[in-house]
């Protein structure tokens, strides 16, 4: 029986479970995927025991993927740059293993959603809105499929500035203020802030300058429809919602933990949006 976790504090939120969860039913694999929660203070304690208590890997989330990262035996070169963790594994030596898988899974939504050649349509360039941990993994996840040319904005100009250190020949911030005249040279835009998130603030910005060929993605997924989606919809865009981005990061912990690669099917995808609707 092979065991897998996600931990944060709080997790019941969490919809990993049911990924995993059908997938494990699916490939009819005898193994178990459990939500623990564990307070700051017990998190070091936590991982150090796993092994012993039979875990062969999981799912780190809030508050503890910066401590995964100081805490871990190895690092993957993708989380060392992201400097955050969110999914650890053992190898054959029992050395535990931090990765992020949040930049392959946005990318790989991307491929699924706009097809493989999207970053040749976009003409190199993109513009991301945010500068929080998730944008940071999807600056180094654009900048891996090798786009030349990626703007972030964000409302504390100094976040926008440490990730150009990433890259500076391909990565620029961008004063918020400035965001309508970057618009009309940009191929992909990306909301990464918690802007147009059920219960937060709206993203007020407008679409219009944007090149007509432009695609926009959101990874808020509560709404599923945010209102950025909504306009970039209405404009006629290629709209790309954030929960596809959920479904594909769980993809490498399964493949590691439970050795068979999974797939995000649509029947997984209505399983989850079901979920997020509450029917
Ligand atoms: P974070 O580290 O707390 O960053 C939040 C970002 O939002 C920062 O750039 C922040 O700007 C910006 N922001 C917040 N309120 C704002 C406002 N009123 N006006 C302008 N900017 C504002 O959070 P995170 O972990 O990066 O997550 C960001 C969002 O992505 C959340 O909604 C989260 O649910 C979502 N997410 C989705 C996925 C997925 O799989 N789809 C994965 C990870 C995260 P400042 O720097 O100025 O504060």
């Amino acid at each position: 029986m092979t065991k897998a976790f996600v931990v944060g504090h709080p997790i019941a939120h969490s919809r990993s479970p049911l990924i995993h969860g059908h997938w494990l039913a699916e490939h009819g694999i005898a193994g178990t995927y459990e939500r623990i929660d564990v307070a700051p203070e017990r998190f070091p304690e936590f991982l150090r025991t796993l092994r012993e208590r039979g875990f062969a890997g999981g799912n780190v989330t809030i508050p503890h993927k910066e401590a995964a990262f100081r805490l871990v035996d190895a690092l993957t070169p993708r989380a060392e740059k992201i400097g955050a963790v969110n999914t650890v594994f053992f190898d054959a030596d029992g050395r535990l293993w931090g990765d992020n898988t949040d930049a392959p899974g946005f990318i790989a939504h991307l491929d699924q959603s706009l097809g493989a050649d999207w970053p040749e349509r976009t003409g190199g360039t993109a513009l991301v809105l945010g500068a929080g941990g998730a944008a940071r993994a999807i600056v180094v996840g654009l900048i891996e499929r090798g786009l030349a040319h990626i703007q972030v904005a964000n409302r504390t100009r100094a976040r926008a500035e440490a990730l150009v250190a990433l890259d500076p020949r391909r990565v620029a911030a961008l004063d918020w203020a400035d965001l309508p005249a970057a618009l009309s040279g940009t191929g992909l835009l990306v909301n990464t802030t918690s802007l147009g998130m059920a219960g937060h603030g709206a993203l007020d910005l407008d679409l219009t300058p944007l090149p007509a060929t432009a695609s926009v993605a959101d990874i808020v997924y509560v709404p599923l429809e945010t209102p950025l989606l909504a306009a970039a919809r209405a404009r006629g865009l290629a709209a790309v919602d954030g929960l596809g981005m959920l479904l594909h990061q769980a993809v490498p912990g399964f493949s590691k933990w439970f050795g068979v690669e999974p797939r995000v099917t649509p029947a997984l995808r209505d399983r989850l949006v079901a979920d997020l609707v509450g029917r």
